[in-house]
């Protein structure tokens, strides 16, 4: 069984859940998709998104060009450099996660000023654990992209397609379109990476 679960996002409403609909079980986390023959367990969401959207072509089996996914340099799988790759954050309890704390002065002029015990409204100790906002709680390095066919692949999401057996993945896309791939049991879709690949080597 596939880890539906890892193809989802850790905290977009209705992208946290996979969902079944039209005799498909979906899991996405907006960037990625993948979906397989309904998991009669899975129940559909009323709020998640139409998979079935003219953009994305499910016509896998009219393309031949199937292959590997990029290999890569294991060095280039850095940690979130937010979280250090915790994952989880805890929200900061001097600014209650707002990163800012508001003063004011005798004469009643307001002052902005950033909060000294945390990072834009979290610590890496405490309670309250949220996913880290960088890394959407992967604790990897998404500045990495990985270069595929005539654009680049997020280093994250090629982690999360390589546990799917029998994953290939095809270098035939629209501008800017997402990617095709299948594995053993179903098939999905990947967008590749708009930004320019940040070189991380420090
Ligand atoms: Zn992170
Ligand atoms: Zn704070």
């Amino acid at each position: 069984m596939i880890d539906l679960k890892s193809f989802c996002h850790i905290s977009r409403g209705y992208f946290t859940e996979p969902w079944s609909r039209g005799g498909y079980t979906y899991a996405s986390d907006s960037k990625i998709v993948v979906r397989i023959i309904e998991v009669k367990d899975i129940p559909d969401n009323e709020l998640s998104p139409d998979m079935t959207d003219i953009r994305l072509p499910w016509d896998h089996d009219s393309i031949t060009d199937y292959g590997q996914l990029p290999e890569y340099d294991p060095a280039l799988l850095k940690p979130c450099g937010f979280c250090k790759g915790l994952k989880m954050l805890a929200v900061c309890q001097e600014c209650k996660g707002d990163g800012v704390l508001y003063f004011y002065s005798s004469a009643g002029t307001e002052y902005e000023v950033n909060c000294k015990e945390c990072k834009e409204g979290y610590v890496h100790q405490g309670e309250d654990s949220a996913p880290c906002p960088d890394c959407d709680g992967s604790g990897i390095n998404k500045d990495v992209g990985i270069p595929f066919s005539d654009a680049f692949l997020g280093i994250e999401y090629i982690e999360k397609m390589k546990v799917l057996p029998g994953i290939k993945i095809s270098p035939t896309h629209r501008h800017e379109g997402p990617f095709r791939f299948i594995f053993d049991g179903g098939c999905g879709f990947v967008m590749p990476r708009k930004v320019i690949w940040k070189e991380v080597i420090e």
